[in-house]
This record gives structure tokens, C-alpha cells and sequence, in this order.
């Protein structure tokens, strides 16, 4: 079944991890996809090697999220490219931990900035679009660190719990033209950045995951491709957790 035919998607940070794995389920149930990325050409020719067996038209853009002009430039050559916007997926993400009392101005700007202003400036840009076609739908990966908080990642926590308000926002405002808008609270997922934060992993997930076992990308992806499909057409303004039964 191809849930998402003929819909044009744009995801940010596609060229790793759950930003990847969303743009190849996308692609395979029949979407055109394009992602952003920071720096890593390699792995980003490889996402878009893997996209083209699919037949639809992708793309790729470098783009630095936290930059808003960076940002503007890079929807207008989606828009461009594809025509429109039916899904836009907020997804790429850092860290840069420290205690509350350590954090640096630069660590929480840039964070805030990567996780938060970036999803604001491309919503903005997306709506231009969304809101004279009278559709669309908008998906911001949070984090659960963002429901729950969690030690040395205040700035993180900040700009999880925010996309979550953002989101809520969003729903509100453009809903009566048709545009959906929901988060996905991943637990901790198997990618490069949950592997950076050196958990004694085997410990930890007996203690604080009732699966006993890290996320994949893919399953994150799966819930991604409900919310961005009709499948969850009564669906707006939500935070569905994808964790495993995650509590601190
Ligand atoms: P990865 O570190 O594996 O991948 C991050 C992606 O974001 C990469 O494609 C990277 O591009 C891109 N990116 C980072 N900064 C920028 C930037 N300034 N401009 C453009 N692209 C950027 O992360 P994950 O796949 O693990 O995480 C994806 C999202 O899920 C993030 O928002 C993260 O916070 C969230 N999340 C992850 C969890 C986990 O356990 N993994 C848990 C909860 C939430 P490049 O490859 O070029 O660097």
C-alpha cells in the first residue's frame, strides 16, 4: 500500500539515523523526498543512492539548520525542485551536555538554535506554502528528555520541551486549514548520537527501559509514517512516544 503517493516531503538532518531511516520508509510507500544535512557528504550520496531505487524524485541539500537564511534558501530550491510541501519533518538534532552551572552561552545558543529556532524557521517557510494549498502536515522529533528532563542536558531538555509547546502552537493555528502538526518523543534510539553519550548501556537498559532494549531508527520511522499518513487523519497537536516504556 503507498501511503504516502504523490506527496512531496522535506526532512532535516537525512543523512544519519532516524532522519535517514524516516526518508527511506517515506520513499518506499511512495513519497518524493528531500533532506538537509550538515557535513556528511558520504553518508548523505548514500541516503540518496538509497532513495533513487524507489523512482520518485529526490534530492539533498547541505543546510545548516541554525542558520535562518540558510534555511529560507534551502525550501525555496525544495519548492522549486518539487513544487510543494505536503510533509515537512523537523528532525535534526545535538547535544552538547554539560551541568546547568557549566553550560556555556555558545553550547546553549547553538543547541536551542539546531533544536528549536530551526523547526520555527522551517514552519514558517512550509506554511507559506501549506496554507494556500489548504494542506499539509508537520512532524517535530522531540526527545523524551523533553517530557522528563534529565542530568547535564539542560539545554537539550529546553529545546525538546519547547518543540513539544511549538507544536501544540502550530496545531492550534493552521488546523482549520487543514494542516496537522505532532511530535514524536523518541526514547533512546541505536544512532551515532545516543552511541556518543557512552551509557554503560546493558545496566541502564534493564533499569529504565520496560523492553529491555535500545530503539531502532526504523521503528521511529514507522510512527513517523502514521502521523504523516491518513492513517492519522483525526490526529493533531500530539506527542506519541516511541520509547519502549522509558522512565528515568
Ligand atoms: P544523529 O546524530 O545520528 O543525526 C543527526 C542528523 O542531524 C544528521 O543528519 C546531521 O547532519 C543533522 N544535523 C545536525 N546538526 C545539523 C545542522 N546544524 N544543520 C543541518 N543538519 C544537522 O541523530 P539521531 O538520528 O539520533 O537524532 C535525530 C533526532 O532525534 C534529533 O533531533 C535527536 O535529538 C532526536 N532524538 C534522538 C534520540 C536518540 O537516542 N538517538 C532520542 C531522542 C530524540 P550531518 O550528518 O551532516 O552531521
Amino acid at each position: 500500500m503507498e501511503l504516502l503517493k504523490n506527496k512531496t516531503v522535506f526532512i532535516t538532518g537525512g543523512s544519519r539515523g532516524i532522519g535517514a531511516a524516516i526518508a527511506k520508509t517515506f520513499a518506499a510507500k511512495g513519497a518524493s523526498v528531500g533532506f538537509s544535512y550538515r557535513s556528511s557528504h558520504e553518508a548523505a550520496a548514500e541516503v540518496l543512492n538509497d532513495l533513487k531505487q524507489f523512482g520518485q524524485p529526490c534530492a539533498s541539500y547541505v543546510c545548516h539548520v541554525s542558520d535562518p537564511d540558510q534555511v529560507q534558501q534551502t525550501m525555496e530550491a525544495f519548492l522549486q525542485q518539487f513544487g510543494r510541501i505536503d510533509i515537512l519533518v523537523n528532525n535534526a538534532g545535538i547535544v552538547r551536555d554539560n551541568l546547568i552551572c557549566d553550560i556555556s552561552l555558545t553550547d546553549w545558543q547553538e543547541v536551542l538554535n539546531t533544536n528549536l529556532s530551526a523547526a520555527h524557521w522551517h514552519i514558517q517557510c512550509a506554511l507559506r506554502n501549506m496554507i494556500p494549498n489548504r494542506s499539509g502536515n508537520i512532524i517535530n522529533i522531540s526527545s523524551v528528555v523533553g517530557v522528563q528532563g534529565n542530568v547535564g542536558q539542560a539545554n537539550y531538555a529546553a529545546s525538546k520541551a519547547g518543540l513539544i509547546a511549538l507544536t501544540k502552537t502550530v496545531a492550534r493555528e493552521v488546523g482549520r486549514r487543514n494542516i496537522r502538526c505532532n511530535t514524536i518523543v523518541p526514547g533512546i534510539i541505536d544512532t551515532e548520537m545516543s552511541r556518543s553519550a557512552h551509557l554503560d548501556t546493558e545496566g541502564y537498559v534493564k533499569r529504565n527501559i520496560a523492553l529491555r532494549r535500545l530503539g531502532t531508527a526504523e521503528e521511529v520511522a514507522d510512527v513517523a509514517l502514521f502521523l504523516a499518513s491518513d492513517l492519522s487523519r483525526y490526529v493533531t497537536g500530539q506527542e506519541i512516544q516511541v520509547c519502549g516504556g522509558f522512565t528515568y
